[in-house]
């Protein structure tokens, strides 16, 4: 999802992100900060981004972690301007939003019943995890975590029991549950003829040339951006292929890549496409 809105953002004159994108482009950022500044200890086994469902509570853990006396849940935020808790929306000078506590206390209440049903004597410590150094809350509760919160919680939670193969059924069995969140409705809408075609370099949306230059590399004039002329051409037709999101003729590739580009078009589709009838798909690899 987030591909294609950036594609789309590159070729369209006046594109605006959606929120979802902006939520999800964000969260990102701020779960790869946490993992990359607080690892886990030798024996003990985490879990990234598992969205599951317990006894009707649907929530997703961005990172769990499992130790052999522990279990530690983490919901994670990028929130980096401070706010006021005015309890069913915070606010910050830019805007009031929904609390994260609601969705925040689903995770909570959805693996204390978890923990119960499976009767498992381990620990269990959801914590909220704002990553930014500079946010604040005025009503701060033990549960919320300040970055400078972490390092003592990490460093004590490295002293505990290394798991055994009975955490690791564990971590399996919460693997099993786990259902990928479907993007598919959040596709945004746009109309194909209003796009820019041809080749669009990727780093910064300059329109790439090929002209008659008989080399392979081909620079993007703009950034510098070197590829094979293949690799142009492959990554045009994947932005087709994710765009059109069903398979699309020979005839749709070479009007999107540009005519005069037709036989090295021909030649990407059948190495890198799979084809089915008349029509290329693009591969799963
Ligand atoms: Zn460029």
């Amino acid at each position: 999802m987030m591909q294609i809105e950036e594609i789309l953002f590159r070729r369209m004159t006046d594109y605006r992100f959606s929120d979802a994108y902006y939520r999800v482009q964000h969260g990102f950022l701020g779960e790869l900060k946490f993992f990359n500044l607080f690892k886990i200890a030798q024996g003990h086994l985490e879990l990234f981004n598992i969205n599951i469902n317990v006894d009707g509570y649907q929530f997703e853990v961005d990172r769990l972690i499992i130790t052999g006396e522990a279990i530690y849940a983490f919901d994670v935020k990028h929130y980096s301007a401070p706010c006021v808790d005015e309890s069913e929306y915070w606010r910050n000078k830019y805007s009031s939003f929904k609390s994260p506590m609601s969705q925040f206390t689903i995770m909570k209440d959805g693996l204390k019943v978890y923990v119960h049903y499976h009767q498992l004597t381990h620990r269990l410590v959801c914590k909220l995890v704002f990553i930014s150094e500079h946010f604040y809350i005025d009503r701060k509760t033990d549960e919320i975590l300040y970055f400078k919160d972490i390092a003592p919680l990490f460093r004590a939670m490295k002293q505990e029991r290394v798991v055994s193969a009975f955490e690791f059924t564990i971590q399996k069995h919460l693997m099993g549950l786990h259902r990928p969140i479907n993007y598919y409705n959040l596709r945004p809408e746009f109309n194909m003829d209003t796009l820019r075609k041809g080749i669009i370099c990727e780093r910064c949306a300059m329109q790439i040339d090929f002209g008659q230059s008989s080399k392979r590399l081909v620079c993007c004039e703009a950034c510098g951006n070197a590829k094979t002329k293949e690799k142009w051409i492959r990554q045009t037709l994947t932005e087709l292929a994710l765009l059109l999101n069903r398979p699309f003729s020979a005839k749709e590739a070479y009007k999107w890549t540009g005519r005069s580009n037709r036989h090295i078009t021909k030649r990407v589709l059948d190495k890198y496409f799979e084809k089915i009838d008349d029509h290329y798909i693009l591969n799963e690899v």
